[in-house]
């Protein structure tokens, strides 16, 4: 057995982040990723968007072109699982029987779809996604048009299926437990969302939340979604989207510190010698801030397997980037940079108008000012505009509000005048 290969659990964006790394960094011995799913590391968020919408070929979706795991020596072992890791003797157990030693470890096992455990949960017909196979199933539903689809869920990926079930021309409803959609933002970007879906013809169930799913005559199928109020809906096809739950369970019972997640350094290096966490399952210190945070985001699995890598091989790096995501529905393009906690609360200022959503999709850019300094930015139909913010952010420059929220001021400006 080899006791100096590199070892990493999961097999999604963060592990092969982190592989590609690792050869780019030098490390020329064995590298081993072990993968529940059947498919080399793929992109997640097309699932949600073009590739549902078929505007994206499934080649597009790898983290790392075809052949380059057997190109650079990589043993990616497809359909394998972690099933215990053993940090006192440095080996982990598979699935399938074998133990794997390692010099350093990488957790990067994800998350997976938090699950509804009401009356009828198991009907057919009722579906989550997070994997490339959901995503191909429910395009081939969608794609067909005229069915009656219920979203559970008014967060961003509740949002993004929703936009695509009803670009494919089917009846959508979308039930939120919150008053507004994407419950973390202010009520008036939410509401700002809310208006674009029912522009596009989705409608909303706000406020509630689904307590049982009822089934068809043969007691198959789902037939209807009944809510808290008493509301029924009539459903041929739910997609729950609830937000995920990390996969802490083999960190859990070997004694790594677990709390929202695998609790890690800005290197990303657990409580267990020479084991290491990136991505959804992470739970990392933010240099920026101070802040402990679990992102669910692909730059964080992106930059975090960058980081584990070099950690791994014991070169100084830390996860020092500001969090980033994106998001697509019905055309309008969002893209959000920053401290999400520290955003909860703050002072919100707009630059450009949320009021209309028809005329031409103008956009806007919301800002987060904690102390007078920008902590989070969203742009909204204003591409190109991430650089200036990500360095406004970065700054923590005390920024004048008026000049701020005046489309007529550069962003750049603002970022020289911090
Ligand atoms: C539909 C969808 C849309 C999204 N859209 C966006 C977006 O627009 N913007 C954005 O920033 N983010 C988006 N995300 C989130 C982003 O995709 C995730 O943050 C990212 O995939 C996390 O990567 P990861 O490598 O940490 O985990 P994952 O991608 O979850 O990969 C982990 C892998 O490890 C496997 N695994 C788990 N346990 C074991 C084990 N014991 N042994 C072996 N393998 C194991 C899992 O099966 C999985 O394949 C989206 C996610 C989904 C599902």
């Amino acid at each position: 057995m080899d006791e100096q290969g590199m070892v990493i659990a999961g097999g999604g964006l963060a592990a092969g982040s982190a592989a590609k790394t690792l050869r780019a960094e030098g490390w020329d011995g064995p590298i081993t990723i072990v993968a529940a799913e059947h498919r080399e590391p793929y992109l997640r968020p097309p699932l949600s968007k073009e590739f549902l919408l078929g505007k994206a070929p499934e080649e597009e979706l790898a983290v790392n072109p075809a052949g380059w795991y057997a190109e650079n020596g990589v043993d990616l072992r497809l359909g394998e699982t972690v099933s215990q890791i053993v940090p006192a003797s440095k080996v982990v157990r598979l699935e399938s029987g074998p133990l794997v030693p390692y010099r350093a470890l990488l957790l990067a096992m994800g998350a997976q779809p938090r699950t509804l455990d009401i009356r009828g949960s198991q009907l057919e017909g009722i579906v989550s996604l997070r994997r490339f196979e959901d995503s191909l199933a429910l395009r081939t539903e969608l794609s067909r048009g005229g069915r009656r689809v219920v979203l559970i869920g008014s967060g961003w990926i509740g949002m993004e299926v929703a936009a695509a079930a009803r670009t494919y021309g089917n009846e959508v409803t979308v039930v939120g437990r919150e008053p507004t959609p994407l419950g973390q933002l202010e009520p008036e970007l939410g509401d700002y969302f809310r208006r674009v879906h029912e522009a596009e013809g989705v409608r909303f169930r706000l406020g509630e939340h689904p307590v049982e799913f009822k089934a068809t005559d043969d007691g198959e199928c789902v037939s209807c979604v009944v809510t808290n109020t008493g509301e029924r809906m009539a459903a041929d096809l739910v997609v729950v989207a609830v937000g995920v739950v990390p996969d802490v369970g083999l960190a859990k019972a070997a004694g790594l510190v677990v709390g929202n997640g695998i609790v890690v350094d800005a290197s990303l290096r657990t409580s267990a010698a020479g084991v290491f966490a990136a991505g959804d399952v992470a739970n990392s210190l933010q240099p920026f801030t101070g802040d402990h945070v679990r992102s669910e985001h692909w730059s964080n699995a992106l930059n975090g397997g960058k980081v584990a890598a070099k950690s791994m091989l014991g070169i100084d790096a830390a996860l020092s980037i500001a969090p980033y995501f994106y998001t697509d529905q019905f055309g309008i393009s969002l893209e959000y940079s920053g401290y999400g906690q520290r955003a909860r609360g703050a002072k919100l200022v707009l630059r450009g108008s949320i009021e209309t959503v028809a005329d031409g999709l103008a956009g806007f850019v919301a800002f987060w000012l904690r102390d007078g300094a920008v902590v989070a930015a969203m742009n909204v139909n204003t591409p190109r505009s991430q650089k200036a913010l990500k360095a406004l952010i970065a700054s923590r420059a005390v920024v004048d509000e008026a000049r701020l929220s005046d489309p007529s001021v550069p962003l750049a400006e603002l970022v020289q005048e911090g």
